[in-house]
């Protein structure tokens, strides 16, 4: 049987579309994003594609061929080589959706014979078959990651596809012999009221299983899938919304009192994306949330250990040079370094802020966007205690 692909679409039509959705690599906080195959039909109401004008994508279409796609990441001024975290379609498709896989393993089996060993991150909730595991197995270099996202959200309106997919494709994944690749259970997004009672968290204790890891996380509720929520009239999960992710403080200490009652052993719990993802690879989280301490409560000893060692906190003199050819960072000011973070200003998006996160393995945060104690990451919804 012959491999399938996605259409590419024509030039005039790329030219047409949004801005943000023509640039089809952005640094994200987990890592530099690759999306040239944007579109996807699983339809999930709270999906990021609305915030970039590509909700009405629904098939997924090529805006380049792979091999110019991974030309532009290498060649991107924030790659690094061995060092970057890649993500590849966690934007705004799936990556093992038919058609769209055979891309995924095109752009890997690029970036690995180039002998990189940089992060992988993929995100998906499609069906992966057994052939797409031994495929994954015989990358040599980069050190892929496969995410399954799993919500345990019921209402078919606001999650249409199957959640038992994803399930079933987290537990081909994790018990492929000898693997290379590593896997999470990606438990997202929480929405007090709509996936967490007693029974869902049940659930996802047993699912976490399955995987190397967990990480649970809240919603984006940006204006732009607000919006959606209320045109179709859909249960609005909160009264307003944030540019962070929202976790609330009372579900979260719920789940972490759930999952303790899981037998020893059981794989660790997250709150952070890369902090799985480099546990899972035996390696220190590269977004350096050590210095957030509060983050690190419920991290295995081992790893804890691990992060301690490979804290640095830079001075102000390093970030400038870290920064240094960065033509988006020309006019940055760092305004202060503690333990825990450095804080900048000038910087005209949060792109070059990842970058020099990233590069340095220390938190930079944005004076104008401060982060409140015990709340890291998460929007002020639904947190009561003082700032810190
Ligand atoms: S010690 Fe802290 S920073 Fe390191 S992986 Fe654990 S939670 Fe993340």
């Amino acid at each position: 049987m012959s491999a399938r692909y996605v259409p590419l679409l024509p030039a005039e039509a790329v030219a047409a579309l949004p801005e943000r959705a023509r640039d089809v690599v952005e640094y994200r906080k987990s890592g530099l994003s690759l999306n040239h195959i944007q579109g996807c039909p699983l339809g999930c109401a709270y999906c990021i594609r609305h915030t970039y004008g590509l909700w009405d994508a629904r098939l997924p279409q090529a805006l380049m061929s792979d091999a110019e796609a991974v030309e532009q990441l290498v060649s991107h001024r924030y790659f690094r080589p061995h060092d970057t975290p890649l993500q590849v379609f966690n934007r705004a498709t799936d990556p093992f959706l038919p058609g769209v896989r055979e891309h995924l393993f095109a752009v890997l089996e690029d970036l690995d014979s180039r002998e990189l060993t940089n992060h992988v991150l993929v995100i998906t909730r499609a069906r992966m078959n057994a052939s797409d595991c031994e495929r994954l197995n015989a990358l040599r270099h980069l050190k892929v990651t496969l995410l399954f996202t799993y919500s345990g959200i019921g209402d078919k309106r606001i999650e249409p596809h199957p959640a038992q997919t994803v399930v079933n494709s987290m537990r081909l994944a994790t018990t492929h012999a000898a693997r290379r690749y590593r896997t999470i259970f990606y438990w997202r997004p929480l929405v007090p009221g709509l996936n967490d009672t007693t029974a869902h968290l049940a659930r996802a204790a047993v699912l976490s299983g399955w995987a190397d890891a967990t990480v649970f996380t809240g919603l984006f509720y940006r204006d732009e899938i607000a919006d959606y929520y209320r045109a179709n009239g859909l249960p609005e999960p909160y009264q307003e919304t944030a540019r962070r992710k929202i976790v609330p403080e009372t579900l979260e200490r719920r789940i972490l009192a759930r999952f303790e009652r899981r037998p020893s052993g059981a794989p660790p719990l997250f709150r952070k994306t890369s902090c799985a993802v480099s546990y899972v690879h035996g390696l220190p989280d590269y977004n350096g949330h050590y210095g957030i301490y509060e983050l690190c409560d419920i991290c295995p000893a081992a790893q804890l250990n691990m992060c301690a060692r490979a804290h640095q906190v830079p001075t102000a003199a390093q970030l400038h040079e870290a920064a240094a050819g960065l033509p988006d960072a020309a006019h940055m000011h760092v305004t202060e370094v503690t333990e825990r973070a450095a804080q900048v200003e000038g910087l005209p998006s949060e792109q070059p802020r990842y970058y020099l996160q990233h590069r340095l393995a220390f938190q930079i945060h944005d004076a104008a966007h401060p982060h409140h104690q015990r709340r890291h990451g998460r929007a002020d919804l639904g947190w009561e205690s003082a700032n810190g």
